[in-house]
């Protein structure tokens, strides 16, 4: 059962409480595209199951961190992007604003950049 946090904007996109443009959905993992694209392409890999950061993975977590890997390079190739920088901001002064744990995709012009 995924447990969905009530003030979360992530946890009511999965609600669909907000809308989103989804890309895949899975009983574990949402894809949609980021609200203020840095990229010609930039997605959003998130888990259903609310956890905040990277810093509060637990054992638990081994095997939905690994799916979202592996949702991550399906969604890719099955889109045809070849090229593609993930990030994944680990706390505030990392620059994370959405404490619902995610990974960014981003493709296009963007890799002469950190
Ligand atoms: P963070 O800074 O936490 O790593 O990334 C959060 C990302 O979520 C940002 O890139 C931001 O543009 C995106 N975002 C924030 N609110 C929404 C929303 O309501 N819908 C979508 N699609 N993206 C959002
Ligand atoms: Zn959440």
């Amino acid at each position: 059962m995924i447990t969905l946090k009530k003030d979360c904007i992530f946890c009511k996109i999965i609600n669909k409480e907000i809308n989103s443009e989804i890309i895949f959905e899975d009983e574990k993992i949402i894809v949609f595209k980021d609200i203020y694209p840095r990229a010609p392409i930039h997605w959003l890999i998130v888990p259903k199951k609310h956890i905040e950061t990277h810093m509060q993975l637990t054992d638990e977590d081994k095997e939905i961190m690994g799916h979202l890997h592996l949702v991550t390079k399906k969604v890719a190739e099955q889109n045809n992007i070849n090229h593609y920088k993930l990030i994944m901001n680990c706390g505030y002064e990392a620059g994370q604003r959405v404490f619902h744990i995610h990974l960014h995709l981003l493709s296009g012009n963007i890799f002469g950049e950190a």
